[in-house]
């Protein structure tokens, strides 16, 4: 693993996520202030109350109706760094346009996530200087990670003044923003060039390839306790760990990859071919599961998605799953994975399921369903042993990181915490918006009053 500070680093290119179109494009102008007008500008609006970032969304409607594209970046970018990106990723069918009122009379909600993404890239591309950061406080703050929780907290320290020094064990930033998300909303440069822009915004330092450790044994690794005696602050923006296994036999082995280590590949690894898989079988029924089985079927593989209770059980959108099933999604629901099935050399031929009663195998009805690969969306584990390692920071039953609602702070008086690590896995707009409290806390204390 090299060390290198640098700022963003490009992309290799011929990755199969540069194959997807956009399924949401950019609003040209005229669109924008079509779209814009259509806006009731509700008083006590719902879409408002329904964004976890609170953004004033009548009021940066209003500005991109009047003309006023860089007062709409700055309302929405006051509230939300990552206002950019969260305008392309957001499911805003279950958040803001999901709670705006077009819906109660069965016409189509006010498409605020386009909106969103218009105004922000709109502004940034006219005058990226949109904020003027503060004189240096001399203070620095460490972040662990460089997700969307960690970039959004760097961000705002450095416009405060703050030096925020942000360490990063993969070679991209980004978190899951950059080799997460699927490519038909937002690609991996996409979310560089955003990076690039919070980067601007003031003092901060990203440095990839370093891997912060519970103890520091070979170069690209620092320790816990070096963080916590050079910084006046620290920030842990983990994320989730390594995708779940299935524990059956036969899961050993090629032709059985983890979600999201092979949509972070497909999105960053130019190696990565699917010639010669024809047929792949998900298991799992969240989001991350449908997200993989939709971008498999947009490759032309026959995709399945696997779960072993009802559709209505399953905890991906349904938005999503209607979307996936247009673009030739298969979904089979009731049916759990008892082996991965091998030819003599090794190759995988099938995945052998059981029907389910209350997600349950039930005896005697396994059937072995025809398949190249096997993809397992089941979770992820919890990086719980680097979060134990800051002394004071704890842990929840759940593996989650301790953290007090109103500051974000940990146990450990120097050390806050945000985004998947502490609510177990959500979306971007939440680790953003934990950020934000967190950093504002973080802020306080490095001037004295925290
Ligand atoms: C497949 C998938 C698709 C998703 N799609 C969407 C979507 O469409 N819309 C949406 O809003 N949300 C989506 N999400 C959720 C969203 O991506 C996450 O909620 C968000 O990225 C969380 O941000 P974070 O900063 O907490 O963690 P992450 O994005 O996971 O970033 C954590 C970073 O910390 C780094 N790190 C961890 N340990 C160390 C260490 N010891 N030293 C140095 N660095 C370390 C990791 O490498 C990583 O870069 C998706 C998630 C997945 C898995
Ligand atoms: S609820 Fe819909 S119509 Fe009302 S302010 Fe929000 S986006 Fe506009």
């Amino acid at each position: 693993m090299s060390t290198e500070t640098a700022r963003v680093p490009s992309l290799p290119g011929d990755r199969l996520e540069q194959r997807f179109h956009d399924k949401k494009p950019p609003y040209d102008e005229a669109e924008a202030i079509a779209e814009a007008n259509r806006c009731l500008y509700c008083v006590d609006a719902p879409c408002i109350k329904a964004c976890p970032t609170e953004i004033d969304i009548p009021t940066f409607i209003r500005k991109i109706a009047t003309g006023n594209v860089k007062g709409a970046a700055r309302t929405i970018l006051s509230q939300n760094l990552l206002g950019k990106s969260c305008g392309q990723v957001c499911p805003v069918e279950v958040l803001c346009a999901g709670a705006c009122v077009y819906n109660d009379w069965e016409r189509e909600p006010i498409r605020i996530g386009r909106l969103q993404r218009y105004a922000v890239e709109t502004a940034i591309a006219a005058n990226p200087q949109i904020y003027t950061k503060k004189p240096s406080t001399g203070k620095r703050v460490a972040l662990v990670g460089a997700g969307p929780a960690s970039l959004a907290a760097a961000g705002w320290l450095a416009l405060e003044g703050h030096k925020a020094v942000i360490f990063e064990r993969k070679a991209l930033p980004g978190g899951l923003n950059t080799l997460g998300i699927a490519p038909y909303k937002m690609k991996a440069d996409e979310s560089m060039a955003e990076i690039e822009w919070v980067l601007s915004l003031g003092d901060i330092e990203i440095r990839q390839g370093v891997e912060v450790v519970s103890e520091a044994k070979t170069p690209g690794q620092v320790s816990v306790a070096s963080l916590c005696d050079d910084y006046d602050a620290v920030f842990l923006g983990l994320g989730l760990g390594p995708d779940s296994r299935l524990a059956i036999e036969g899961e050993e082995g090629s032709g059985v990859e983890g979600a999201t280590a092979l949509i972070e590949r497909l999105k960053a690894d130019p190696t990565l071919r699917l010639e010669g898989i024809r047929r792949a079988i998900i298991v799992g029924g969240g989001n991350t599961a449908i997200d993989i089985t939709h971008e498999l079927a947009l490759l032309g593989v026959h995709a399945t998605m696997l779960y072993r209770g009802t559709e209505a059980e399953m905890s991906a959108y349904d938005h999503e799953i209607a979307a996936g099933r247009i673009d030739g999604v298969n979904v089979v629901c009731s049916r759990i994975p008892t082996k991965v099935v091998r030819d003599e050399n090794g190759r995988v031929i099938a995945l052998r399921v059981a029907r389910t009663e209350n997600k349950r195998a039930v005896a005697g009805t396994e059937e072995d369903l025809p398949a190249d690969l096997v993809v397992v969306a089941t979770g992820q584990s919890r990086l719980t042993d680097l979060a134990r390692a800051f002394p004071g920071v704890e842990l929840d039953a759940r593996g989650r990181v301790k953290v007090d609602a109103a500051s974000h702070r940990t146990g450990n008086p120097k050390v806050w915490s945000g985004g998947d690590c502490v609510n177990g896995g959500k979306e971007v707009v939440n680790a953003v918006a934990e950020a934000r409290v967190a950093a504002r806390s973080m802020h306080a204390f490095l001037v004295g009053g925290g």
